[in-house]
């Protein structure tokens, strides 16, 4: 039978089939199926001619793996790659048009102590770049700039000019003449992404690729170029806002969920040293419906403001309309504070806020969320000097949460006069810490918890 000349590829999931479909029936999305070529035959696999390389042992690699990582100049990007560049890595950079990706690209070219750059636009043309970097005030002699979009032409460019960093802006712009579909397919970012990963990777070189999200926030173009590159990395929240928040979502060289705060103005983005008093500024004491969090992102230990507001409902439907942070776990802690402790959420609305457009993903999360609830539907102010975490059970049980002292450590350093934190996490303290000047409460039950913070149904 002849093979099929075509097949179709879900840019969402990656499967494939033999058939074009409005739906993909693996990750059910719509309109996320695309044609590309089928694979060339395949033979059974046989040994290689010529030498294979040999192998190590375990500890002698260890010994030898010590790469010198290069700076990006900005503290904080280098705490989201994990302490800097690592030399032939590859970070993939996603967010929202207008956010500041080329932007920050344009400042780390800049700053970065590598010799030379170079930066292959696909949007713009050399001078818009250019009147772009003299916005910014960027003047850099090892910058090289190009625009060009075609795969084989940038491989050629790479020889010749022998960069240490090369930008591409964006992977969705380069084509390649191997395939016959257009660029922005997901055949032509998969192939053009992996002919740079196999050049850069040879010649030792950083490859720095920033990629477009679709609506949903899902990098756009196939899934796989996730799992090609070392890092990614991914701006969090809206571009109007003032501040943009970078987060780690996967890296092979560091810790994920690692956070980077920058403040955007006219001069491009500005670093944010101290995220917790950006999280908790402006806030209103003696407002009933808003407690503070001691968040832990990556391995930074932050406060954050969680607004709460409780009114009556006009509709048949209570309304519950959350932002940074997940509904599922709103209507959870709701159905707890109804059904293990007596409150009345019924008939109310539930708006849900998190102060900064910072996302919380950790369960240590729960308590501060429920006591803001708790807070609005008693229309009682909480104690304004009071931080808390713990992650909450089905039960009404408040469970242990990881990095307890880094917590408390932070809300001492900004001056707060209580903590509350699951029982389990205050047991051993050490001794450094029950001298920091804050009380410390430990609460097994978010009954406890809302007692000591003065709150009843
Ligand atoms: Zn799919």
């Amino acid at each position: 039978m002849a093979k099929p000349a075509v097949r179709y590829v879900c840019t969402h999931c990656g499967a494939t089939s033999l058939k074009y479909s409005g739906k993909c029936f693996t990750c059910n999305n719509w309109g996320t199926i695309e044609e590309e070529p089928a694979a060339c035959d395949s033979s059974p696999l046989s040994p290689t001619a010529g030498p294979l390389p040999s192998v190590e042992c375990l500890s002698e690699t260890a010994a030898s793996v010590d790469h010198e990582r290069i700076s990006t100049g900005m503290q904080e990007l280098d705490r989201v790659l994990g302490g800097g560049l690592m030399p032939a890595s590859a970070v993939l950079l996603g967010g929202e048009p207008g956010i500041g990706k080329s932007t920050l690209m344009l400042q780390l070219a800049r700053h970065t102590s590598a010799r030379r750059l170079l930066y292959i636009s696909g949007e713009e043309s050399t001078s818009q770049i250019r009147d772009r970097a003299r916005r910014l005030s960027i003047r850099s002699d090892h910058v090289l700039l190009v625009s060009e979009v075609d795969l084989n032409k940038i491989i050629g460019i790479i020889e010749r000019d022998k960069p240490d960093i090369i930008i591409i802006d964006s992977i969705q712009t380069l084509h390649t003449g191997d395939f016959r579909s257009s660029a922005g397919t997901v055949t032509q970012i998969r192939e053009c992404c992996s002919a740079l990963l196999r050049e850069t990777k040879q010649r030792n070189i950083v490859l720095l690729v920033i990629g477009h999200i679709t609506k949903s926030g899902n990098l756009a173009g196939p899934k796989t170029l996730e799992h090609m590159v070392d890092t990614v990395l991914q701006f969090e929240g809206e571009s109007f806002q003032r501040h943009r928040i970078i987060r780690t979502m996967k890296n092979r060289f560091g810790p994920t969920n690692e956070i980077g705060v920058f403040r955007m103005d006219e001069h491009g983005l500005k670093e944010v040293t101290n995220p917790s008093e950006l999280f908790i500024a402006g806030r209103t004491s003696g407002v009933p419906g808003n407690a503070i969090l001691a968040a832990i992102e990556g391995t930074r230990a932050l406060l954050v403001e969680v607004q709460a507001l409780v009114s009556k409902t006009n509709f048949p439907v209570a309304q519950r309309i959350c932002t940074g942070i997940d509904s599922k776990r709103i209507s959870i802690l709701l159905a707890v504070l109804e059904k293990r402790l007596g409150f009345g959420t019924w008939g109310q609305d539930v708006f849900i806020k998190v102060a900064g457009g910072l996302k919380l993903a950790e369960p240590a999360s729960d308590l501060a969320v429920a006591s803001a609830i708790a807070s609005g539907l008693n229309n009682t102010a909480l104690s304004p000097g009071m931080v808390c975490a713990g992650e909450i059970g089905l039960s009404g049980e408040i469970r242990a949460i990881s990095n307890g002292e880094r917590r408390i450590r932070e809300a001492a350093h900004l001056g707060f006069d209580t903590i509350i934190l699951p029982k389990e996490n205050t047991r051993e303290l050490k001794p450094a810490i029950r001298k920091l000047p804050l009380k410390i409460i430990g609460c097994s039950s978010l009954q406890k918890a809302l007692e000591e913070m003065k709150l009843s149904a």
